[in-house]
Parts: structure tokens; sequence; C-alpha cells
């Protein structure tokens, strides 16, 4: 018998994992391929509370907001715990205008931001090719977000696992996982080869898969579905051509080590479908390169698609949905970001029985 076990080996589920054993607590994660091979393995890494903040996402806006406080010591906790750099970077994001159209809406998600109480700077054309010289001359002007940070996270996903198992975590990889239930309450896990775990509590972070998972009681109906993402990567020589990531209206670019640019990405309701679309690349490459035309002589390293795990108002759901049986997923565009609040949120209902935040309990859809 276990106190957790958890069925996802995404960020979300490696992080509630690591947070529980910390908190002493015997621990299991099981991830039906390797760690890290869904959403968070395919994600950019950006931590954007500030230039994502939409009008009807109040709430959501808060919740981006406070986890993105908590990443600066999460991110050197976890590099203590790991031994590992995660490459959390502090440059701030610009968000850049390329039209008179592109103007207008910047201004007023930058007022309605404003009003929000978000930090933001607004920058002339010159201020923004100061800041990133080799941005396009067309651009029409840009706001600059300072505390919309980015991490690797892939490097993440890596070292959430090192943490875990340091912790004493343990972790069962390439192996499916089904709900068991017995007297109307789940009791644990079922692996594909055979062994039954019996849990105190078992946590369901499978991501996009979530609502798949075998085992969920007929009562339940998970609205979660996938969402999918393409993107690709490109090298670049000499010096770094930018230093921060960068928002158009199109497309992001994300700089990481050594020259790399991630482009993304793509959204598109298309099940679970992992095949690359000549549309979905080509505006990524053409967006990209509007933004940014010295681009035109990277090389293209990698292409790539991911299910983001979306809910009907693009909000997590977290919280119990059945006697013994947790749901943590549902984060969308924002799973790297909200890691360490979800960590704390269902570490602190397991630990201290309190309750999530209201306007992202899983029962708001019932
Ligand atoms: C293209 C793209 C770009 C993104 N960019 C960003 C970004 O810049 N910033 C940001 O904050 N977020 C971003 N996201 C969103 C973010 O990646 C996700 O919200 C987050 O990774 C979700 O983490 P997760 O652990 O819930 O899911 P996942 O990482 O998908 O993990 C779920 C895991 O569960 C496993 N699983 C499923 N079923 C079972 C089962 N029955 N038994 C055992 N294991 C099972 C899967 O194999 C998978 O590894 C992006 C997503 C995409 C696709």
């Amino acid at each position: 018998m276990v106190d957790s076990a958890i069925i996802g080996g995404g960020v979300i589920g490696l992080a509630i994992g690591w947070r529980l054993a910390l908190r002493g607590q015997s621990v299991v994660v099981i991830e039906r391929a390797k760690t890290g091979s869904g959403a968070s393995h395919a994600a950019a890494g950006m931590l954007a509370a500030g230039v994502e903040v939409e009008p009807t996402e109040t709430n959501l806006w808060q919740l981006n907001r406070a986890s993105q406080q908590l990443w600066p010591e999460f991110a050197a906790e976890l590099e203590s715990a790991s031994g590992m750099i995660i490459n959390y970077r502090r440059e701030g994001t610009l968000a850049l205008a390329l039209t008179p159209d592109d103007l207008r809406r910047l201004t007023q998600s930058y007022d309605f931001q404003l009003s929000h109480g978000v930090e933001l700077n607004w920058l002339s054309a010159s201020q923004c090719r100061e800041m990133e010289p080799a941005v396009s001359s067309r651009i029409r002007g840009g706001v600059f977000s300072p505390h919309d940070h980015q991490v690797d996270n892939r490097l993440l996903v890596a070292a959430l696992r090192r943490a875990f198992l340091a912790a004493g975590g343990r972790l069962v990889e390439d192996c499916d996982a089904r709900l068991v239930q017995s007297h109307q309450r789940i009791s644990g896990v079922a692996l594909a080869e055979g062994e039954v775990i019996t849990a105190a509590q078992t946590i369901l972070a499978a991501g996009a898969w979530s609502a798949q998972v075998v085992g969920l009681p007929d009562s339940i109906r998970l609205p979660i579905r996938p969402l999918k993402g393409q993107m690709l990567a490109v090298e670049t020589e000499g010096a770094p051509l930018i230093e921060r990531v960068i928002w158009s209206p199109t497309v992001y670019l994300v700089p990481r080590q050594g020259g790399r640019i991630l482009v993304g990405a793509t959204v598109e309701e298309a099940g679970f479908d992992p095949r690359l679309s000549f549309g979905g690349i080509f505006g990524l490459m053409e967006g990209a390169w509007r933004v940014l035309p010295a681009l035109e002589e990277a090389k293209i390293s990698e292409f790539w698609t991911g299910f983001r795990p979306s809910s009907p108002d693009d909000a997590p759901l977290i919280g119990e949905i059945y006697p013994g049986l947790i749901l943590a997923s549902g984060h969308h565009r924002n799973g790297i970001l909200l890691t360490p609040i979800t960590a704390k949120i269902v570490g602190d209902l397991i630990m201290e029985a309190t309750a999530p935040p209201p306007s992202f309990l899983p029962s708001r859809f019932d």
C-alpha cells in the first residue's frame, strides 16, 4: 500500500509526486511511455502569465500569476534537489506588432493588462529594435513583459524525474496504468504488467489522455480533449539572434542554449493525429521569417507535434472527482507555467485537506 499513486509522468504528475515525497509520502508514478514524452516534451517552456492574459480569463490569469511568482524558488529548489540546470531564464518577453491592425490589437490588450496590474512597458519600433536588433525593420511597436520568463521544459522533466527519485519516489515507466475500484472508491491502480498497487489516493495526471484512462467510474465524464500543436526548431550560428522570447500575432520564438530557436505553435482541433501538416509548418516558418528575416539562413533541426490537455474554459481541473481519486489535468497552454502551483494545490489538498480554488474544481462542469 502506498500513500499516493499517480498516473502520468509529465510535468504535472512528476511535480506532484516530488512534492508529496518531500512531505514524507510514499509515492509511485506510473508512466506508460517514458517520463515527459507527452505535452511536457512538446512544449515551448514559456512562463507567460503577462502577455497571454485575455479579457475573459481573469481567474485563470490570477492562477497563472500566482504560479509565475512561485517559479524562481521552485526552479532553484529543483536545481538543487536534482543537481541539474533547467535553464530558467529571466530576460522577459517582447510582443511585437507588424501591421497597423496588430498595433491596434496590441494596444487593446496592453490597456486591459495594465488595468489588471500587469507590469508591462510599451516600446516604440526603434526601442524594440534596440532591445532585439535582429527583428524586422517593419515592426510598428511592441510591449515588453519583464516577468514572463522561460524554462527548458525538456530539462525540467529530466530534473523533476531525478528529484522525485532522490526524494524516495518509485517510478514505473513503459507501463500502462488503469484505475481499480472497490466499495465505491478508487483503491489504486493496476499496471499492465499485472501488479496492483493499493493507494490511499490516486492522482490522475494523464494530460490529454486523462479522459481515456481505463477504469474511470461510469458516472465520471471528463471534459478534457487534445488540442494539437505543431512546432519546429532551428539552429543558428554565431551570436544568438534573439535574447528573449518574442511574440508576433501568428508565432512565438523562444531562444534556447547554443543558437537553438523554437518556433511555435499551431492550435488545432485534430484529435490525436500526430502528423505534421504542410499548412501548419508553412504558417510557422512564414510567421517566424516575417519577424526575424535572418532566420532564412538558419538550419532546421526538428519538427514535432504535441497534445495540450484542454478543457472547455481553457483552465485546469484540479480536485477530487470520486472518493480516492484526484484529478490534476486540463492545463491547456499553461501546464509548464502552472506546474509549481498545481503541485502545491494537490499537495495541500492531500496533506492538509485544503480545498483547491473553487474556479478550478472539476465540478464546475457538472
Ligand atoms: C506545442 C505545445 C506548446 C506548448 N507550450 C507551452 C508553453 O510555452 N508554456 C506552458 O506553460 N505550457 C505549454 N504547453 C502546454 C503544456 O505542455 C501542457 O499543459 C503540460 O505539459 C501538461 O502536462 P501534463 O503532465 O498534464 O501532460 P503530459 O506531459 O502530456 O503528460 C501526461 C502523461 O501521461 C501519460 N499517460 C497517459 N495515459 C496513461 C496511462 N493510462 N498510464 C500511464 N501513463 C499514461 C502520457 O504518456 C504522458 O506522458 C504547450 C503544449 C504544446 C503541445
